[in-house]
């Protein structure tokens, strides 16, 4: 059998459209990533990177400690150098974990006792300054953060957030040390280490940043960031003769078939662009989510009210609503119990329409995306070329399929046409 080249980074992704954003950077800087959806099972794939794609961002925390267990044992037998735990550029998790607990038992198997965590895409908006998180000109605990359905952000502070999550020392490497570059780095986390210090909340406020935080935590066995830090690596790696950078790594094949959105995130930018596509006067279905609480079922009419349109183009079929409809629906239901009967919708939905000829879908949402993928039995996706930061095109592995995974924060308020367009 041929030598398969083994990948040199193995991503740990706590949601699917993390997972997407991660694999989205490393592809754009040359490394030719896979993503393998939940814990892997047989054959790496031929790939630079794997990004594995967890739905534990808001599981109990012991469910989540496992599974990223299972799938850093995975990795490491794939032949992975460096792990790189990813989690949400808002540092999106409950107040219990799981960042931390995570991030500790990884550090524990892989017999390590420092590693940083970052969050900071700038070109998204999201930086770090002084260990506080900005989402633009605001702190997160004043973003539309503080409403999100499944894991409300209400404290900016991510020493104060990562202290509370993790049984090591939090602490900081500031921007002093960050801005001057990869030796002033270094220096700070060596004396971090002196200190005891487990996970350092690291400032990043530009791509440079960025680039240095890569470049100075390269040779560590792991790394916890959103996918901002990916965008160092390969250059870092290729520096150091692990890889060559592949200028085609972006490259998908090109696929016919009709096109839909489906929307399941309520965030502030999602419902912006639901509106933004209704205004344009696109076909748009909305999703009544008190109708599905009664128990009613509303995927089957939701077919058939797309399939006649498809043939004209693109259609949306979304349960995004605003702040005051989803406390409705969740004080009626319950959190978790409203998230996944619209999850569940959406999903049957999704593979609906894949029967009835949709190869081209543009998902919104990060667990949303995680249960229409499942619907639509994708086990690996390999990753294409960016739509807007953060969000990729990318092709069910050997399939005539192509999906846009967005997480819920990200993409221009002309994301859904534009994603579609691309395809066209
Ligand atoms: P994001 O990426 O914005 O976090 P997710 O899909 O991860 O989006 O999370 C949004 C959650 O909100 C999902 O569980 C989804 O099913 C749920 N949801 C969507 N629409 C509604 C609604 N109208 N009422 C209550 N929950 C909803």
């Amino acid at each position: 059998m041929a030598d398969r080249a083994k990948p040199v980074l193995g991503v740990i992704a706590d949601d699917f459209t993390g997972a997407t954003d991660v694999a989205s950077m490393l592809v754009r800087s040359g490394m030719r990533t896979v993503q393998v959806i939940g814990v892997p099972q047989g054959l790496v794939p031929e790939a630079d990177a794997v990004v594995v794609a967890l739905k534990t961002r808001t599981v109990p925390a012991a469910e989540a400690v496992q599974e990223s267990l299972d799938a850093l044992k995975w990795l490491k037998a794939a032949g992975a150098r460096q792990i790189y735990f990813k989690y949400c550029s808002t540092f999106d998790s409950t107040p219990e974990g799981n960042i931390g607990p995570v991030a500790d038992a990884l550090l524990d198997a892989l017999g390590s006792e420092f590693s940083i965590a970052c969050p900071a895409f700038p070109e998204n908006g999201r930086t770090v300054y002084r260990g506080h998180l900005f989402v633009g000109d605001t702190l997160l605990s004043d973003s539309g953060m503080r409403h999100h359905p499944l894991t409300p952000m209400n404290d900016a502070n991510l020493m104060r957030v990562l202290q509370a999550q993790t049984k090591g020392k939090v602490g900081l490497i500031a921007f002093e040390s960050v801005g001057p570059g990869v030796a002033a780095t270094r220096e700070r986390m060596a004396q971090l280490r002196t200190e005891g210090v487990r996970l350092a909340i690291a400032d990043a406020i530009d791509n440079q940043d960025l680039r240095t935080l890569a470049d100075a935590c390269a040779d560590l066995p792991l790394i916890t960031a959103g996918s901002g830090v990916a965008l160092g690596l390969p250059a870092a790696y290729e520096a150091r003769g692990w890889l060559k950078l592949d200028a085609r790594a972006a490259d998908l094949p090109g696929v016919g078939g009709f096109g839909v959105v489906l929307s399941g995130s309520c965030s502030t930018a999602t419902n912006a662009q639901v509106r933004h596509w209704i205004e344009a006067g696109r076909p748009a279905l909305q999703i009544d989510v008190l109708a599905l609480a009664a128990g009613k079922s509303l995927a089957q009419g939701a077919i058939e009210w797309a399939t006649p349109r498809l043939v004209e183009g693109p259609v949306l079929v979304y349960a995004t609503a605003g702040v005051e409809q989803v406390k409705a629906a969740q004080a009626l239901l319950g959190v978790e119990q409203a998230g996944l009967l619209v999850e569940q919708c959406l999903a049957d939905i999704a593979a609906g329409l894949a029967e009835r000829g949709v190869r081209r879908f543009v998902v919104a949402g990060g667990e949303t995306s995680g249960a229409v993928v499942q619907a639509l039995d994708v086990q690996q996706l390999r990753i294409g070329g960016t739509i807007d930061p953060g969000v990729p095109w990318t092709q069910a592995v050997g399939r005539e399929l192509l999906l846009a995974l967005k997480s819920g924060n990200f993409g221009a308020v002309d994301f859904f046409a534009k994603a579609l367009a691309l395809t066209a």
